[in-house]
């Protein structure tokens, strides 16, 4: 073993009190998700390392890269902590690489190390610039920056560094019941959501025979490209034909999809309390639809008081699609199955909906029954990355 993954903690390490807990749920979150792998993983107060074995190393980064949590990482190289051992290897990787300008930068943890970090940058800098031909040393703007680490027994040398996806590690927060529909804006709220250490769990509303069960396999397509971020997401799903089928039997048409999100709220907060959860997400922008106007929005979060996080509230669409496509959720979202509230829109849905006119169309029918069969009757599926047939889910 002479090269290992050096993760630093970033973000995390401004959470003093806190500083443990971040450091015990990442390193958790990557043991779990490198359970596959072939690697030894350390952590100490600053840093976590990961042994692992040259050819798996592009797929593990990978991996690694939808870790939330880890902000920057580097492939280092581990010698001795002594200078010669450290000479060495510093030649040796540099003899590989083509470059005309440098840097050596040397922090020196362990004191007990007798060589200084400015003599080090010095002495490393010479020996470049002596079995180098060609180069020079450029402080300001160099194209190799090689980094040296003396810590107490291992010296960590590397030159190139890696942006992780930042965040806190999921798990770092308790959990959250996320809407989750076919479309664009959820999957990127869900995934907006866990970079916030969030965990999801997700619940689906279907009105088969009104909405098909390839519209319920692209829910299950969507979590699993979620769980990339997560190990596991439960997805609940919830039979919403009953429901639905009585606002528009019995309500106005302009109000059938103010009182049908009224129901869904009304669903999570319950589904939400069941399951131990503490908020619920959804993916509301303001002003995309006529049910996400600010007057929507208040008539209809009036029936719960759980709070509702809408992380793509304030987004454009554009940049939201931005991140759809880079969590590859976007082309499952486009694919054209119909969801439940596609299928009912009405052709002049209210923008401005009045509380009164919605209270007195809910007492139109006995919901508050109906609301609990259908909690009593949800399916919940526990979906992974890995893949399964889409038969055993059906
Ligand atoms: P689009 O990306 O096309 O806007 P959408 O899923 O955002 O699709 P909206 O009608 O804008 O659809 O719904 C707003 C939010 O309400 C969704 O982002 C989702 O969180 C929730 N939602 C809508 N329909 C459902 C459903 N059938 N099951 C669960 N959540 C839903
Ligand atoms: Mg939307």
């Amino acid at each position: 073993m002479d090269r290992v993954i050096l993760i630093k903690y970033g973000e995390l390490s401004t959470k003093k009190g806190n500083r443990n807990y971040f450091i015990n749920t990442l390193y958790n979150n990557v043991k779990k998700k490198l359970a596959s792998y072939d690697v030894k993983i350390n952590k100490d107060r600053a840093r976590m390392y990961i042994t692992f074995k040259n050819e798996e190393l592009d797929s593990i980064k990978a991996v690694i890269d939808k870790i939330f949590g880890i902000h920057m990482y580097h492939i280092a190289y581990i010698v001795a902590s002594e200078e010669e051992s450290i000479k060495e290897k510093v030649l040796e990787i540099l003899k590989e690489k083509e470059f005309s300008t440098f840097k050596v930068e040397t922090k020196r943890s362990d004191k007990n190390f007798k060589i200084h970090s400015g003599d080090m940058n010095n002495i490393l800098g010479g020996l470049i610039l002596k079995n180098i031909a060609g180069v020079k040393v450029d402080v300001h703007n160099p194209e190799v920056l090689v980094k040296v680490e003396i810590r107490e027994n291992n010296t960590f040398i590397y030159l190139n560094s890696y942006e992780g996806s930042g965040g806190y590690p999921v798990g770092s927060q308790p959990k959250g019941m996320l809407m989750l529909s076919g479309g664009i804006d959820s999957p990127v709220a869900a995934y907006l959501a866990m970079k916030r250490g969030v965990v999801i769990e997700a619940v689906y509303f279907e009105a088969i025979p009104h909405t098909s069960l390839e519209a319920r396999n692209k829910v299950i397509e969507l979590t699993r490209k979620l769980c990339a971020y997560t190990d596991k997401i439960n997805l609940h799903v919830v039979n919403f034909t009953p429901i639905q089928e009585a606002i528009y039997k019995y309500c106005r048409g302009d109000y059938c999809i103010t009182i049908m999100r009224r129901m869904m709220y009304r669903i999570m907060e319950m589904i939400t309390k069941k399951h131990g959860g503490y908020v619920i997400i959804n993916g509301e922008s303001i002003g995309q639809v006529a049910s996400q106007t600010l007057t929507s929005m208040n008539v209809i979060n009036a029936v719960t008081n759980i709070p509702v996080i809408r992380p793509v509230a304030c987004l454009d669409k554009l940049e939201i699609i931005d991140i759809a496509r880079k969590i590859d959720t976007f082309d499952i979202s486009i694919l054209p199955y119909e969801d439940c509230c596609t299928v009912f829109v009405p052709k002049h849905p209210v923008i401005n909906p009045r509380m009164d006119v919605v209270l007195k169309e809910e007492e139109k029918f006995a919901y508050e029954k109906m609301l609990e069969e259908a909690v009593e009757s949800i399916d919940t599926f526990t979906i992974t990355s890995a893949n399964q047939e889409f038969s055993d889910l059906l």
